[in-house]
């Protein structure tokens, strides 16, 4: 077995056996990666907290056929003020669900790597209404999948965009439209996310305008992923 290093954003573990655990991981160079955290669930355990859901680490491992093997694991960033505020927590485990959804195990996918992590920081310095939508649609637009808001996915038409479907792949004219209406200002905000206005449309606050782009935005991930997301759904604050 190689031993190899890299770093990670830990998604989920799940128990192995009396003492165990299978953590699952979004590395930077490996994608996602299913390790064994060995006697991580005894109290003096040399991982102690580290590989919890969140905890963004530097780890080397032993890689395995099916499963690698943690040998040793140090935190960069525990997002700690995420981890003691219910509203941002809801937010981060939809963000690592989505990238659980859409990382594969062997491949390296380091922009999403990035994204992951932009994003928990992000929400650790500040409460973003936005941040899960926006996450959603960067990610689509990484994946190839952004919706079509610049003209009407069916005729090209430009003006008078008035619904929003995800068979079409965007927004519709007023003579094509299905689907669900969309507002002028729900479609300004999605432009501005996907239109490299990101940081300032993440300033913009809790609102009707900032839950049909949410509704939008979770459609269209889970349209993507043809699942619903579990985390959005059991959110306290959906
Ligand atoms: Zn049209």
């Amino acid at each position: 077995m190689s031993l190899y290093r890299d770093e990670g954003v830990v998604l989920r573990t799940i128990r192995l056996g009396e003492a165990d655990r299978i953590v699952t991981m979004m590395t930077r160079g490996h994608g996602k990666v299913r390790a064994v955290a060995k006697g991580v669930r005894r109290t003096k355990s040399k991982f102690g907290a580290r590989l919890e859901p969140l905890s963004h680490v530097t780890m080397l491992c032993w890689q395995g056929r099916e499963l690698d093997i943690v040998n040793q694991a140090e935190v960069t960033d525990t997002f700690r003020t995420v981890r003691e505020d219910l509203a941002r927590v809801s937010k981060a485990f939809t963000v690592l669900e989505v990238v659980d959804q859409l990382a594969q195990e062997g491949h390296a996918n380091p922009r999403l790597y990035d994204m992951v992590v932009g994003a928990l920081r992000a929400l650790d310095a500040e409460d973003a209404a936005l941040l899960v939508p926006a996450f959603c649609l960067k990610v689509l637009a990484l994946e190839g999948s952004a919706p079509i808001l610049d003209r009407c996915a069916t005729c090209g038409a430009l003006d008078d965009l008035v619904a929003f479907d995800l068979v079409e792949g965007g927004v519709l004219c007023r003579s094509c439209r299905r689907g669900r209406p969309v507002s002028p200002d729900a479609l300004a905000l999605l432009r501005r996310i996907l239109g490299g206005d990101l940081a300032a449309a993440l300033g913009e606050p809790a609102g009707p305008v900032v839950a049909e782009v949410t509704e939008l935005a979770t459609a269209a991930m889970e349209g993507h992923l043809d699942r619903r997301l579990r985390s959005v759904r059991a959110s306290p604050t959906a």
